[in-house]
């Protein structure tokens, strides 16, 4: 039994055995062989190398047509490996001395190998590790008789081990057998995580090298609110993590209970608790946690796992069914938010050296009219069918707004040509997340109808960390100082300016921050609907008067630290 521990990304424990993406194909079993079927499995074995031989030379041809020699080359250093003697060698040797299943055979010759390799300091050794690696995955695959394999194949509910899972990866989980995944990297909220917690899969980020120490199958508990993973329990521990699954369950039950009644204090302040989606499809589970709208709709989501852009059709078909199973509940369609850690081939953006930093969101949509016009019109089509509100992502000060708004407009003018119908008077929020729209939020709020503070962002620009590098997750704080002043700052701005602010980043689903949140006159609150009930429940169990004190008092407090445990503290006498 191994324990590790990660970065708890998306709560939630799930057991079950082990699926490694990417390493997979070195799943052999091993298996016994008389001496009359030796021949045979050199035979397998040589058959193999051809095989291989002729896909890395045809591999060659292709990346030398399409991107020159010089890269078809890297090639030639594969085509030697199929060559060593040594290698091949000690496959045949040990084959007829130990009798067994010519794949296990070279699958064990292929791990001491690359290991041997890993363990010299030399730059050069390394990277051979990995050419013996790629074409030793290679000839095993063959000798398995297999294809590559993907998230599409995997047969049980597992849980995906991978070094890294791209946001499309997740998205595409969304219909497969997957009971949590455990990632090498990746932070709190990268978007791979905020897709996890919306299909509800434990996911546990940033747990340096566990591709390395699961191995096919084995059983893992992921306790995703802690972040520990446990690489083959003994029955005890398993024991105990059963328990704490059913005691889970009963502590959702009690959530459930308040679900659908008002997110109101004992004192009679209401605030409204939405739910952020990716997917039409996420609407009945924002029913069924007593979500009272959508305060995020992340629709970029939409043109992943595709090699088109969805049409200006397909768009409205999707806002508008949203809208009318939401109805007469608000709808927050938030336009694409492209570039940061969420890539579209479509597009083909070019590669940025820091894509936070770069072409992304709003500054993408402004560049490309074409495009951000299309799903505007969408939008305001949609709008006759419901409740729709729109919001900009990542505006860093009222020019842009001004900018996309005049972009607004023109769909309208668009829409009235053709005798379109649509709500003219349809809202407009902006998203607050970058630090320069947080410090002039006076000036914003008197353009826009409403603000939605989306700390996942704000946090990382605020304090220089990256949200998806493990390295420096230790330092991305929602409770830190500084992050809570430029809060309380927007919230402050908005209120002067009698417009309501949400918060649709993942800080206002964690009940002990929400605390906070509330204390200091959040209006609304947009979280994964799987935490809306505990929401409920919490804000429920106290006063606005005595919780207005306390955020009061967690503002004087000097670090993250601090600010965490003060808040955790009164979230325990809650939950009791
Ligand atoms: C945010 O930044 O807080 C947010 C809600 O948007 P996203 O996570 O999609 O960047
Ligand atoms: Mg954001």
């Amino acid at each position: 039994m191994i324990q590790l521990k990660g970065i708890a990304a998306a709560s939630g424990i799930s057991i079950g055995p082990a699926y490694i993406l990417g390493k997979e194909e070195l799943i052999v079993s091993r298996e016994a062989v008389s001496w009359s079927e030796i021949p045979a499995q050199i035979q397998l074995f040589e058959e193999a190398l051809i095989q291989t031989r002729r896909e890395i030379i045809e591999l060659q041809k292709r990346i030398s047509q399409d991107m020159g020699q010089q890269e078809a080359q890297i090639f030639d250093a594969h085509l030697l490996v199929l060559e060593d003697r040594m290698l091949i060698e000690e496959v045949i040797s040990r084959l007829k001395k130990e009798q067994l299943n010519v794949a296990y055979i070279f699958s064990d010759v292929l791990k001491k190998y690359i290991s041997v390799f890993l363990e010299i300091e030399d730059e050069y050794l390394k990277e051979r590790a990995a050419d013996i690696n790629d074409v030793g995955k290679r000839i095993l695959r063959n000798l398995l008789g297999k294809k590559k394999r993907g998230l599409d194949e995997i047969g049980v509910r597992a849980i995906i081990v991978a070094h890294d899972i791209s946001p499309s990866d997740t998205a595409a989980m969304h219909t497969k057998n997957v009971a949590a995944f455990v990632t090498d990297v990746g932070g709190k909220t990268s978007h791979t995580a905020i897709m996890a917690k919306s299909l509800e899969i434990p996911a546990v980020v940033g747990l340096e090298g566990v591709t390395a120490q699961v191995n096919p199958g084995d059983t893992l508990i992921v306790d995703g609110s802690t972040g520990i993973v446990i690489i083959d329990p003994d029955n005890e521990t398993l024991a105990s993590y059963q328990q704490k699954l059913e005691k889970l369950k009963g502590i959702a039950d009690k959530f459930l209970q308040v679900k659908d009644q008002a997110a109101q204090t004992h004192d009679n302040h209401t605030v409204v608790i939405n739910a952020n989606i990716e997917f039409p499809d996420e609407v009945p589970s924002v029913k069924l946690h007593g979500g009272q709208g959508i305060g995020l709709y992340r629709t970029e989501f939409f043109y992943m796992n595709r090699q088109d852009s969805p049409s200006e059709e397909e768009h409205y078909q999707a806002y508008k069914y949203v809208a009318q199973e939401m109805n007469p509940h608000p709808v927050i369609i938030r336009t694409l938010d492209i570039g940061g850690d969420k890539f579209l081939s479509q597009f083909k953006v070019p590669h940025e050296m820091q894509p936070f930093l770069g072409w992304r969101a709003i500054r993408f949509c402004l560049a490309r009219p074409d495009i951000f016009k299309l799903q505007l019109r969408a939008i305001l089509r949609a709008s006759v069918h419901g409740n729709l509100k729109l919001m900009y992502p990542m505006i860093s000060g009222v020019e842009e707004l001004r900018q996309a708004n005049q972009l607004l407009k023109e769909a309208k003018q668009e829409l009235d040509g053709n005798g379109i119908k649509f709500n003219d008077q349809i809202e407009v929020g902006v998203m607050v997340e970058v630090p320069s729209a947080a410090l002039t939020a006076d000036i914003l709020a008197r353009e826009a109808d409403f603000f939605s503070i989306g700390t996942n962002d704000l946090i990382q620009y605020a304090l220089a960390v990256d949200r998806g590098n493990e390295k420096v997750a230790y330092l991305y704080d929602p409770a830190h100082p500084a992050v809570l002043r430029l809060i309380k700052g927007i919230i402050d701005s908005a209120h002067q300016a009698k417009i309501k602010v949400a918060m649709c980043g993942e800080m206002a689903g964690e009940p002990s921050l929400a605390l906070i949140l509330l204390g200091l006159g959040l209006d609304e609150f947009s979280l994964p609907p799987q935490v809306i009930p505990e929401l409920k429940y919490v804000i429920r169990a106290v006063s606005f008067k005595e919780i207005r004190g306390f955020a009061e008092k967690a503002l004087k407090l000097s670090t993250g630290k601090e600010v965490e445990e003060f808040a955790q503290k009164r979230l325990e006498q809650i939950l009791g």
